[in-house]
C-alpha cells in the first residue's frame, strides 16, 4: 500500500500516520519530495482495516492498495489453472466443458428426456433446479429434494454429473448429498453465511456473478468460499443489467479474459440467462469458445413452449444438437490454443 501524505504535511502529521501504520503491525519507507511526503507500507495480510484506518486521518492524501484484497483467488497466489475434477471430468483443463439441462426440474419424463439429450449431443453435464429463485413468491418454486432425486435418478441413467443451485446454507447438505457440483445464483453471489458455509459442502461451486455486481465483487465472494476451506470453486458470467433492454441481460463476454487475467479459477459462460432468447444462445456459445472460456452452462428443454422458467431462452434438443455440431471447430482451435499455453512453474 502507499500512502500519500496532503502537500506540506508537518512532520508530526507524517508521524501520527507513521505511527497508525506501524500499529498494525506493518513496516515503512518514507520519501520525502520536495512538498509532499509519500509512505510505503511494507508487510503481508489483508490490509483493509490499516488501508480504512489511514483514509480517516485528515493528513492523509490518498491510500492506494498495491495488492488485490483476494488473496487466494488471485494469480498472484497461484500461477497455473485451477483444475476440478469432477465424475472423470476436469474443469479448467484441456477439455471445453459444456453443462445443459432444462432451468427447473419439471418431472420425471421431462428430466430424463433432456438429460438424454445431453448424453446424446456429446455435453458433459446436466443442469437442472430444484430450488428455484424466482422474482416474484407466486412463480413456480421448484420440486425442492422430488426434484433433487429425479435428477438422481437422470444420473444413475446417464452417468452425466448434476449441478443444481442451491439458495440456503440450511440446505446445503441436502443439496451436496444429490449433487456433484452445487450452484450459486446471481440473487445469492453475495449472500455471506451461504457462501461461508460452501467451504465445508464438499463439492465444487459453480458461482454466478451477481445481477448487478462487478468483477472485483465477485472474486471477493469467491475469495469467501476459497478462505472457508473449499478451493473448488468457477465462476460464471451470465449477463448483467445495463440500460439495454433487448436482451434479458447485457452480457460482459470479456469478463472471460479478464478474470483469466485476474485469476487462476474457471471461468464458465451462460449463454441463457445473458441474452433471454434462444435464437441468440448458439452465436453467443461460439463467442465464448472463441474467447477461451472454460465452459457453458446452457439452458434446453424437451418442449420449451410448455417449461416453468424461462421456456423463451431454453433451446429445443434438435437446436442444441445443431449448436453442439456448430461449436466443434471453435473446440478445436479451442484446444490448439490451451495445448501451446506457456508452462506456468507452480
Ligand atoms: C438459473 O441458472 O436458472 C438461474 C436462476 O440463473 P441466475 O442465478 O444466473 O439468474
Ligand atoms: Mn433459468
Amino acid at each position: 500500500m502507499i500512502i500519500s501524505m496532503k502537500l506540506h504535511s508537518t512532520q508530526a502529521e507524517v508521524a501520527a500516520v507513521c505511527e497508525r501504520i506501524e500499529h498494525f503491525g506493518y513496516k515503512i519507507h518514507t520519501i520525502e519530495g520536495a512538498e509532499r511526503v509519500v509512505i510505503a507500507v511494507i508487510g503481508v495480510g489483508d490490509v483493509t482495516p490499516c488501508l480504512e484506518s489511514l483514509e480517516a486521518m485528515p493528513q492523509v492524501e490518498k491510500a492506494v492498495r498495491i495488492t488485490a484484497p483476494y488473496k487466494f483467488v488471485s494469480k498472484e497466489y497461484k500461477k497455473g489453472r485451477t483444475r476440478i475434477q469432477v465424475n472423470g471430468l476436469e474443469i479448467g483443463g484441456d477439455e471445453f466443458i459444456v453443462m445443459a439441462g432444462p432451468c427447473s426440474v419439471e418431472s420425471e419424463k421431462q428430466i430424463m428426456e433432456s438429460a438424454e439429450a445431453v448424453a446424446a449431443a456429446g455435453a458433459n453435464i446436466l443442469r437442472g433446479g430444484a430450488f428455484k429463485p424466482r422474482t416474484s413468491p407466486y412463480d413456480f418454486q421448484g420440486m425442492a429434494e422430488e426434484g433433487l432425486k429425479l435428477l438422481r435418478k437422470a444420473r444413475e441413467a446417464t452417468g452425466l454429473a448434476i449441478v443444481t443451485e442451491v439458495m440456503s446454507d440450511a440446505d446445503v447438505p441436502l443439496v451436496a448429498e444429490y449433487a456433484d457440483i452445487l450452484q450459486i445464483g446471481a440473487r445469492n453471489m453475495q449472500n455471506f453465511s451461504l457462501l461461508k458455509s460452501l467451504g465445508k459442502a464438499g463439492r465444487p461451486i459453480l458461482l454466478k456473478r451477481g445481477l448487478s455486481s462487478t468483477i472485483k465483487e465477485l472474486l471477493m465472494s469467491a475469495e469467501y468460499i476459497v478462505a472457508h476451506g473449499n478451493k473448488d470453486v468457477m465462476l460464471c458470467e451470465r449477463g448483467i443489467r445495463t440500460f439495454e433492454t433487448v436482451t434479458r441481460n447485457t452480457c460482459d463476454i470479456v469478463a472471460v479474459p479478464v478474470l483469466h487475467e485476474m485469476t487462476h479459477l474457471p471461468v464458465i459462460l451462460d449463454p441463457s440467462h445473458a441474452t433471454g432468447k434462444r435464437s441468440l444462445v448458439a452465436a453467443l456459445s461460439r463467442a465464448a469458445v472463441a474467447i477461451g472460456a472454460d465452459g457453458l452452462i446452457v439452458e434446453i428443454h424437451p418442449c420449451p413452449e410448455k417449461a416453468v422458467s424461462d421456456g423463451a431462452q431454453s433451446l429445443h434438443i434438435p437446436d442444441f444438437e445443431k449448436m453442439m455440431r456448430s461449436l466443434q471447430p471453435y473446440v478445436e482451435l479451442w484446444k490448439q490454443a490451451r495445448m501451446t499455453e506457456a508452462p506456468v512453474a507452480v
